[in-house]
């Protein structure tokens, strides 16, 4: 047969045939319904929060249903591999909590029975696959130049057809056995295309489980499925690889909808069962009136290195891409406060079909929740180790004052309404500066923040009072009694009520009072409770502040 003889001729060194990988990768042993899923980045560049988001959909539909999720490389553009970015998205993922069941660990480690998991790895394979659609007159070699390709391109342009390499167009089709060897004897490099038996009369219809019910031409395009460098193109691989590690759900961004004709084509052609689909939408930004992509070049929150650097935890930022993904994860958390976020049931159906927004606002308010009910320990903790990195001046002062700093992680924690002061670690310094001689001495006194309408001498003069009243064994009724006291002494009435009642009797009311002195401890109008910042601050501390801030 002139087609075995053409597929020896194109692919001499393989002797493999498709049975001998279906048989090596067998059919999972896994529950019923059980999602075997894979996260299937390009080396191209540093990861980007759209693959964060594409990773935790696969990796909680895997997890939910006891499945398989794999990380697979997809490097067959050599071309465009950045060094270290596969390093960068192990790294990301461990980061993120993926924990992947498969697949590559390291650039050149992997565990799992269904690799390489890495497709420059795979080339024999693929050829394989390759020779036996030759043999079947499935694919044929193409030496076409670029120049001769735009040719057709021009001439199909003239005559208003759709332009591309099809039909009657495939120049190379038809080359004889002849030709074809006569080209790879003189070196000439060829290209290795299917010869589509699509039609595009034909509809072809497809249920995605996001996107719902789609219908599309049959494809009628000889596609390139082996490229010059011996490595296949995107098309060919995926089908290889899904129907060898036995995905049965390709999640995958919407961007590759377009080519699912050329892609249902191929698992027909090859003989494989066509898996689920589920295209998820592309992460947009609302930019004024418009909406368009998150870009990596204009939006610093597109890269994953952001949320580290401005110290957003982990969990911040998967809570919030669990928002994006389902929207009734809100609700859902607000009703379950405690549970873990791998308690939440993703589900695709209820995922959006078109761009998902991401802001920023919304992201800082999941956050701040996030953080609030974190114990303070677990704070303190990653605090410490985000400052480590990011901000040493703070780190040293977490280390060396640790009992402190998990008291002040501490405050209000319990009860109803837990404070919610962080949205993020570089938040925080600015929020306990004062708590520490270190980083309190060195504002200026032009930055310190009075009640409203007080001056500062009036603000020294209660204080100067307080000092002598000021016992730091009360407890907070007698504590704030004391204050009470006080405010009546220096012409302040003791509670709202009295002052509404008549106003002009008064300087102010208690609450001024104890302002003066929160802006003498700290500098600022806004502080957690007055009464435990001076337990935390303790009795030295306090009254050397009262007496600095007398000389200020
Ligand atoms: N390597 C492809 C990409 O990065 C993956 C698409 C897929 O998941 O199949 O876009």
């Amino acid at each position: 047969m002139s087609n075995e003889k053409l597929a020896d001729l194109l692919f001499p060194s393989i002797d493999k045939t498709p049975n001998y990988y279906l048989e090596k990768y067998p059919k999972r042993n896994l529950k019923e319904g059980a999602k075997v899923v894979r996260y299937a980045p390009s080396p191209t560049g540093f990861q980007h929060i759209g693959g964060v988001f594409a990773a935790l959909v696969d990796e909680r539909l895997a997890s939910e249903s006891e499945g398989v999720f794999i990380l697979r490389i997809e490097d067959t553009d050599q071309k465009r591999e950045v060094e270290g970015a596969i390093e960068d998205t192990i790294a990301t993922m461990r980061n993120f909590g993926m924990h992947f069941n498969e697949g590559m660990t390291g650039e050149t480690t992997e565990i799992g029975n269904y690799g390489p998991y890495r497709q420059s790895h795979r080339e024999e394979i693929y050829k394989t696959f390759a020779k036996s659609l030759v043999i079947k007159g499935l694919a044929y070699p193409c030496f076409c130049s670029a120049e001769e390709l735009n040719q057709i391109r021009e001439k199909q342009t003239d005559m208003k057809l759709t332009p591309g390499y099809y039909g009657e167009y495939a120049r190379c089709r038809n080359l004889s056995f002849e030709q074809v060897k006569a080209h790879i004897e003189k070196g000439d490099e060829f290209i290795l295309r299917l010869k589509s038996p699509g039609n595009i009369e034909n509809r072809v219809e497809f249920h995605d489980l996001i996107k719902g019910d789609i219908s599309f031409p049959e494809n009628n395009q000889d596609i390139v499925i082996i490229k010059s460098d011996g490595l296949p193109t995107y098309h060919f691989a995926h089908a290889i690889d899904d129907a060898l590690m036995r995905t049965t759900h390709v999640i995958r961004g919407e961007e590759w909808l377009s080519s699912l004709p050329i892609h249902v084509q191929l698992f027909d052609i090859l003989g494989f069962h066509t898996p689920n689909f589920a295209h998820i939408p592309t992460i947009m930004k609302q930019d004024g009136e418009t909406k368009r992509k998150l870009s990596k070049r204009k939006d610093p929150e597109s890269a994953v290195s952001y949320y580290r650097e401005e110290g957003y935890p982990v969990e911040s930022v998967i809570e919030y891409l669990l928002n994006i993904i389902n929207s009734n994860f809100e609700e859902w958390r607000e009703e379950n406060p405690q549970l873990d976020y791998r308690e939440f049931p993703v589900a695709l159906e209820k995922m959006s079909k078109s761009g998902a927004l991401f802001d920023i606002v919304k992201l800082n308010d999941v956050s701040k929740n996030v953080i609030a009910r974190m114990k303070a320990d677990k704070v303190y903790e990653l605090y410490t180790q985000w400052a480590k990195e990011f901000d040493k001046e703070s780190y040293d002062l977490m280390i060396k004052y640790s009992s402190r700093a998990k008291e002040i992680f501490n405050i209000d924690k319990d009860g109803q309404k837990p404070r919610k002061d962080f949205e993020k670690w570089s938040d925080v310094k600015e929020k306990i500066f004062y708590l520490f001689d270190e980083l309190f001495y060195m504002e200026s006194s032009e930055d310190i923040e009075l009640p409203k309408n007080m001056t500062l001498e009036e603000a020294k003069h209660i204080t100067e009072a307080y000092i002598k009243v000021f016992d730091i064994n009360n407890d907070k009724d007698s504590w704030f009694d004391n204050l009470k006291s006080l405010a009546l002494e220096l012409g302040y009435a003791a509670d709202r009520k009295s002052f509404k009642k008549n106003p002009e009797n008064y300087k102010g009311m208690v609450s001024d009072v104890a302002g003066a002195v929160r802006s003498a401890l700290s500098h600022r109008n806004n502080t957690p409770d007055l009464y435990t910042i001076m337990q935390v601050m303790g009795e030295d501390m306090v009254k050397e502040r009262f007496k600095k801030f007398l000389e200020v």
